[in-house]
């Protein structure tokens, strides 16, 4: 008989602890989700067993015949989810297929234009303590003081400037449409690569409620475990096949080993789940709890960056109330009100605290929440960053998690 392993107490209790929180805590972090349970037997299978260096019918590995219909029908999923060409389902995250396009179409050293990191741009659009920011020369495009948005003139003067070899759409804490239409517009004026990250919004693409970028860009790169509720991992989307050709090769061999298939059948299910019609109501339910709790916390008198939102998440600057995102953080986590804290478009707090806090509703609509819960919601912030007594919130925070199940 096979070798059994004692049970491994200490990481299943961890486990259980992990399971509570989410259940009796409020999960605002903007860049998380619930997967269904399907999800998550996918990736929990014995698919993580199998080596399948190469792709679906080329592989360096033998007994890959039935990764490679999992791995084709992710793939042809995704193809029709998002209306695309061709698609890549291997990447292992967001970065990873970030780091497969920078290393594709650019060489070091090569200019690069990208939202600035405190304006909403994420970490792989050129910090400089990431690999983009230290191996490529990164020019930050704005949002404009006066209104907080992003205009497109600013981005062309920017590209116009600089030439740079690629452009980069898409961000981490931007609460409004993109326009991708001008974002490629300025890429061929200047001779441009234009890479559109929809990590965050892919759910909201993949349901019709934020235009595409596939008309546009030459490559679309994505997390799948935000808005698109996918297990964690990444996806690269074209309509242009000579990029997607480089791109095959830039992630396999160019930056990856041998592909996640578990995590590849995980994501099969996700873009399944994401192609039924429920998952439109779903998509439509996030933005109108966003714009509702939004505008519930204006009433309680806090100020919303650009003043609202269009899509999952909003920015609060929590400079007017004495506050920044690392006390509101401890606040709020010590009533179980889950946020992550975010800098501010001219923030004049330390980087390290931020001048505010980012908040999402993906996690809390896929828990069922809907408008009529955001007043409460908005309440129980309120009162945990008046500094209100945390094991009293802490009950009611529980009492309130309770109504609605996790998947
Ligand atoms: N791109 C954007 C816009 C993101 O917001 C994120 C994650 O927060 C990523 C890429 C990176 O994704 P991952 O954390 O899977 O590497």
């Amino acid at each position: 008989a096979p070798e059994t392993p004692p049970r491994d107490e200490l990481v299943f209790d961890l486990i259980r602890q992990e399971e509570a929180r989410q259940r009796n805590g409020l999960e605002l972090i903007a860049s998380e989700n619930f997967t269904s349970a399907q999800v998550r037997e996918a990736v929990g299978s014995v698919l993580t067993n199998k080596y399948a260096e190469g792709y679906p019918g080329k592989r360096w590995y033998g007994g890959c015949e039935v990764v490679d219909q999992v791995e084709a029908l992710a793939i042809e999923r995704a193809k029709q989810l998002f209306g695309a060409a061709w698609a890549n389902v291997q990447p292992h995250s967001g970065s990873s297929a970030n780091i497969a396009v920078y290393t594709a179409l650019l060489k070091p050293g090569d200019t690069v234009l990208g939202m600035d990191l405190s304006h909403g741009g994420h970490l792989t659009h050129g910090s400089p303590v990431n690999f983009s920011g230290l191996n490529y020369k990164v020019i930050g495009y704005k949002v404009r003081p006066e209104d907080e948005l992003l205009h497109m003139e600013d981005v062309r003067a920017l590209a116009l400037e600089h030439k740079p070899k690629m452009i980069i759409c898409g961000a981490s804490a931007y609460s409004r449409i993109l326009d991708f239409k001008a974002f490629r517009e300025i890429a061929d004026e200047v001779g441009a690569y234009l890479m559109a990250d929809i990590a965050h919004i892919a759910g909201l693409v993949a349901a019709g409620l934020h235009p595409s970028p596939l008309p546009y860009a030459h490559i679309v790169t994505s997390t799948t475990h935000k808005t698109l509720r996918g297990p964690r991992s990444g996806l690269l989307l074209s309509n242009d096949l000579e990029v997607a050709a480089i791109l095959d090769r830039s992630i396999f061999p160019g930056t990856q080993g041998g592909p996640l298939e578990h995590v590849i059948a995980g994501k099969a299910v996700a873009f399944w789940e994401a192609l039924q019609p429920s998952f439109k109501t779903y998509s439509a339910q996030i933005i109108k709890n966003a714009q509702t709790l939004a505008a519930e916390l204006q009433k309680r008198g806090y100020r919303i960056v650009s003043g609202g939102t269009d899509n999952h998440l909003f920015v609060v600057d929590l400079r007017p109330q004495g506050l920044n995102g690392s006390k509101a953080t401890r606040l709020l986590d010590a009533v179980h009100i889950t946020i992550s804290k975010s800098t501010l478009p001219y923030d004049t707090e330390k980087i390290i605290h931020g001048g505010g806090i980012r908040i999402g509703t993906p996690a809390i609509t896929t828990r069922g929440m809907t408008e009529e819960h955001m007043p409460i919601i908005a309440d129980l912030i309120d009162r945990a960053l008046k500094g209100e007594d945390p094991e009293k919130l802490r009950a009611e925070v529980k009492a309130f998690a309770s109504q609605f199940p996790l998947p």
